[in-house]
């Protein structure tokens, strides 16, 4: 068992918030990106299972994201978390992970708060270049290792976050390419009037299969709901690539 101290509790965008926890006791976590904890939150439900939205490279810290669309009891008690809040969980746990040895081109695909563990493994591959000196990173760039796209399907405008955040990481790693697809552009969850939505629009499975370049090559990181997951696995076995290259967290 872990016990952290809350930092911060951030509403990021619509229903999405973020909570950063400081480590206290023991200090530090051993994880692998993709891995999710479980917080106790006391009855009636008693767990709350959450992907860690950080990099392990954030020494003693971790971020949880959440969702708070559904309002049960897990929505409730990460919004009730204040600044200096004991959180315990238990963790890490979880196999979705990205492929230790694999070379392939990487698809990560995901819906809503499903970018979490992905976010996670995205700063982890691309911390390792952020770690160099700068010579050997600007080489190291240049080379550019494995090539890496994020499909992130969103509802509206007024859910988009971390953008900038993708955007600065695609801009300065050639490797990393970045699409934010937004299913209901035009609309806003309270009806109010949005500059136009330039970015890509539709689905998130229906970007994928076209603009995947090294498709039958790659491997697949998939995270969200169990729709998309169907979907999505049967569009890419229909496309030929083979069941073992692809790797998935349902989230609900
Ligand atoms: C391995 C794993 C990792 C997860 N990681 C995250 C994470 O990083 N962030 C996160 O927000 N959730 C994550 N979840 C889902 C999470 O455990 C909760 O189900 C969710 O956060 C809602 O919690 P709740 O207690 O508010 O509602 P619950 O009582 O869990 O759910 C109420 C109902 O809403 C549905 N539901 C759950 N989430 C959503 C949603 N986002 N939108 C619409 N309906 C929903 C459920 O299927 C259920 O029918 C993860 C689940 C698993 C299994």
């Amino acid at each position: 068992m872990y016990t952290a101290i809350v930092n911060s509790v951030t509403n990021v965008a619509g229903e999405f918030h973020v909570a950063k926890l400081k480590l206290v006791d023991p200090k530090e976590m051993q994880f692998t990106a993709g891995q999710y904890v479980i917080c106790k939150i006391g009855p009636p439900k008693g767990n709350h299972t959450l992907s860690i939205a950080s990099a392990p490279s954030q020494d003693g810290t971790i971020e949880l994201l959440q969702s708070v669309a559904p309002m049960g009891e897990g929505s409730k008690w990460l919004l009730g978390l204040k600044p200096g809040d004991p959180v315990q969980f238990l963790g890490p746990l979880g196999k979705f992970v990205l492929q230790k040895e694999s070379i392939r081109p990487k698809v990560f695909v995901a819906t809503g708060c499903g970018i979490a563990p992905l976010r996670g493994m995205i700063m982890d591959k691309l911390s390792v270049v952020s770690h160099q000196s700068s010579e050997s990173k600007n080489s190291l760039k240049a080379e550019s290792g494995e090539l890496m796209t994020l499909f992130w399907g969103l509802r509206y405008e007024t859910d988009v976050f971390w953008k900038d955040e993708f955007e600065g990481l695609a801009a300065t790693h050639p490797n990393f390419r970045f699409v934010l697809t937004l299913s209901q552009p035009a609309s806003t969850q309270r009806g109010e009037p949005m500059d136009a939505w330039t970015g890509a629009q539709g689905r998130v499975t229906e970007h994928v299969i076209g603009e995947t370049p090294d498709l039958t090559n790659s491997e697949f990181y998939l995270c969200g709901t169990r729709g998309m997951i169907v979907d999505m696995r049967q569009l890419l076995t229909d496309n030929g690539v083979a069941p073992s290259q692809i790797f998935t967290e349902t989230f609900f």
